[in-house]
């Protein structure tokens, strides 16, 4: 067993903590300066923006019925047709149509301060009385406190309840000043009214007045259920006094998991508010995805890192433990490699019960090939040997180098019989072979020992027969093959 923390997994978990780490906190400080300047942006640019688009078309949608009436309350021929007596109040009644016409306005009228007559583009239509509520308009407005001289009626007009009029009740003085009447026209307020629409439907952004007590005046459909008052206004209530208070400004409240920003304003005209509410960004959803994007690449981006990191190490490891199990010069198995191998060898062919055989090889002379040609050609020497032994072993053989000029090669599932066969093989192959090494032309000849495991024995004593048998061989003259005696 492994165990589990080894280095390469250890270092592929830092790995993958620091990329994800890092990953994560890159998109989403990345998502939250983003959701940050959108939300600025919205608050700072977008919403004031939209008010003032809406506070310029009142200029001129709104604005322009005061203005009607405020000229029809300084016309002097108004002045002085009330301060003549009102004759002939065919006059007035011309003069109230040509008004209308001129301005398209719903209506135009004029009640007299001194006979209470509602004079109309139509005629005369009634006398205002105290005790009729439908006039109480004009009590009020003729109890205005000095300074204002005009009041403002919004009303949805009766055969159209989608058609909003501002009515304008303006105080008409003579020249000494005296209150004689009040005057003023009935407009259409489409624009306006389209304006709050358009926001309402093209930037999911909701658009309405109050007066200053925060009751709504002025808004687009279906709005908010039909509140009356910003007070009724979940979430916005919190913030009701202060709106009203303040000649305007920027909230954020949060409402159903998504914030909602308002602007607004003061519309000192009217004496009334304006104010842009937008749910959530239309952003929000792309810097979600962008979010969600992100981290979906980052994840991938870890995933290449730790397969890429992974496969290096693994490349690296094994390079690592070939360099530490491979004779450099030669390429054939260390002694330490050996070793383990040999065991893991016996202890199956003893489970078995099959047959294994060790030979030893050493070269003959070699001392004399280095003294005459160099180290150089002895290292070639080496590496050419260990060539001719592996083109004659089997794959399931292994070739080891033991010593300096020492080889052994060990056979699992042989006898004594093959691997004699073998050695003299070998022995045949490298008396054969000419070395070329510059100009100088080598032969070489080996000495090799065979022994075969008995039942009794471990792998020390197998290669000390080998051994064994192999100096018998040079004794014997070198350049042969000597089978070692049965333990
Ligand atoms: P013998 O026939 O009795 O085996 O004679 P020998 O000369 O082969 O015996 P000895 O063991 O005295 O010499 C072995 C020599 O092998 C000595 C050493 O310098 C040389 N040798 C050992 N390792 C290497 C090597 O990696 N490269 C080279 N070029 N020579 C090596
Ligand atoms: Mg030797
Ligand atoms: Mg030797």
């Amino acid at each position: 067993m492994r165990p589990l923390w080894t280095g390469k997994r250890y270092f592929v978990f830092i790995l993958s903590g620091l990329l994800i780490a890092g990953f994560l906190t890159v998109s989403l400080v990345s998502y939250k300066v983003a959701e940050e300047s959108v939300s600025s942006q919205i608050a700072d640019d977008a919403l004031p923006l939209t008010s003032n688009n809406i506070y310029s078309e009142i200029q001129q949608d709104l604005l322009r019925p005061i203005w009607i009436s405020s000229q029809m309350a300084h016309d002097t021929f108004v002045i002085d047709w009330a301060v003549g007596g009102e004759k002939n109040p065919e006059k007035m009644i011309h003069y109230l149509k040509e008004i209308q016409n001129r301005y398209g306005a719903t209506t135009s009228f004029f009640v007299s301060e001194r006979t209470h007559r509602y004079y109309h583009p139509k005629g005369i239509i009634k006398t205002v009385s105290k005790s009729d509520p439908q006039d109480a308009w004009y009590f009020r407005v003729r109890g205005l406190p000095d300074g204002k001289d005009y009041e403002i009626n919004i009303d949805t007009d009766t055969s159209d309840k989608g058609r909003i009029n501002v009515f304008i009740n303006y105080r008409v003085y003579d020249y000494a000043g005296k209150l004689i009447g009040v005057t003023g026209v009935g407009l259409g307020v489409n624009r306006v009214q389209k304006l709050i629409e358009t926001y309402q439907e093209r930037y999911g952004r909701t658009v309405f007045f109050t007066d200053l007590q925060g009751n709504i005046t002025l808004h687009g459909s279906g709005f908010k259920g039909g509140a009356l008052s910003l007070r009724d206004l979940p979430g916005i209530k919190e913030d009701a006094t202060r709106i009203l208070t303040t000649p305007g400004g920027s909230y954020t409240y949060r409402q159903d998991n998504k914030t909602i920003y308002l602007n607004t304003r003061l519309v000192p005209e009217f004496q009334w508010y304006l104010i842009v509410e937008q749910r959530g960004s239309p952003a929000d959803k792309r810097l979600t995805h962008t979010l969600l994007g992100n981290l979906l690449l980052s994840l991938g981006v870890t995933a290449l890192v730790l397969f890429l990191a992974n496969l290096t190490m693994g490349r690296y490891q094994r390079r690592l433990e070939r360099m530490a199990s491979i004779d450099k010069l030669t390429g054939a198995a260390n002694r330490q490699v050996f070793e383990v191998l040999f065991e893991q060898v016996l202890n199956r062919a003893r489970r078995n019960d099959e047959e294994v055989s060790l030979i030893m090889l050493d070269l003959d002379h070699f001392k004399e090939v280095n003294d005459n040609h160099g180290h150089l050609a002895g290292d070639l020497v080496l590496k050419t040997v260990s060539r001719i032994v592996r083109e004659q072993i089997r794959a399931s053989d292994t070739l080891c180098r033991w010593g300096g000029e020492e080889f052994m090669i060990l056979m699992p599932m042989c006898n004594i019989g093959h691997a004699r066969a073998l050695a003299e093989r070998i022995r045949q192959a490298i008396e054969q072979q000419i070395i070329v090494c510059g100009t100088d032309a080598i032969k070489v000849c080996v000495s090799l020992g065979v022994a075969q495991l008995t039942e009794k024995e471990d792998s020390a004593e197998l290669i000390r027969r080998a051994d064994r048998a192999m100096y018998v061989a040079k004794t014997r003259g070198r350049n042969c093959v000597s089978i070692a005696e049965p333990f």
